[in-house]
């Protein structure tokens, strides 16, 4: 597996970002404070992207969750390898998701969250492959649509290679 092809370099990436922190500042303006709720891995380099352009005050936790084990394709069994630091009844929380593919992880996740009684709960995606789904799910904040292909970089590794790439790639 070789990178074949760029799909959104560092200029485009930034575009993203401006995108989705405006369209997030307009929503959350106002809001005393939103917990940021990062999956882990992947999401560490967008989250750190996007949490510096954000206006309204912020809390951060993590979350990590496989679905993946060392192949392209999704097993559908969703584990959760580490969970929340604190508390998020009666907070506003934004899961914050490097890539939405079949939709299992976030909606496993979501559901679990949800369980948990937050005052709100958002969902935002950098890249979203909505051809791929298989669940019900709505994102509310997305960066790039992009089609059905494996990608890598930005976080997205390929067996825990290529997250430092600053651009995002198709691998094949
Ligand atoms: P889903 O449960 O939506 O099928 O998959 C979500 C997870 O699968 C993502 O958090 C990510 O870890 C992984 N994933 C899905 N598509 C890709 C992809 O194109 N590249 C990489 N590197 N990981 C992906």
């Amino acid at each position: 597996m070789e990178i074949k092809q760029i799909l959104l370099d560092e200029n485009e990436i930034s575009n993203a970002i401006e995108k989705i922190a405006s369209e997030l500042n307009g929503f959350y303006s106002g809001y005393q404070e939103v917990v940021l709720v990062s999956i882990l891995k992947g999401s560490i380099v967008f989250t750190s992207d996007l949490m510096r352009k954000l206006k309204f005050p912020v809390g951060l936790d993590f979350m990590a969750a496989s679905s993946y084990g060392d192949s392209t394709r999704t097993s559908g069994v969703v584990k959760i390898n580490k969970d929340l630091d604190q508390p998020i009844a009666g907070k506003n929380v934004l899961l914050i998701e490097d890539i939405v593919d079949t939709g299992l992880t976030i909606s496993y996740i979501r559901n679990l969250l949800a369980s948990r009684s937050p005052k709100t709960l958002k969902i935002c995606a950098f890249l979203d492959k909505p051809t791929r789904r298989q669940t019900e799910l709505t994102i509310d904040f997305t960066g790039v649509r992009i089609p059905d292909k494996f990608v890598v970089g930005y976080g997205l590794d390929w067996n825990e290679k290529y997250r430092n790439l600053p651009y995002v790639a198709v691998l094949g």
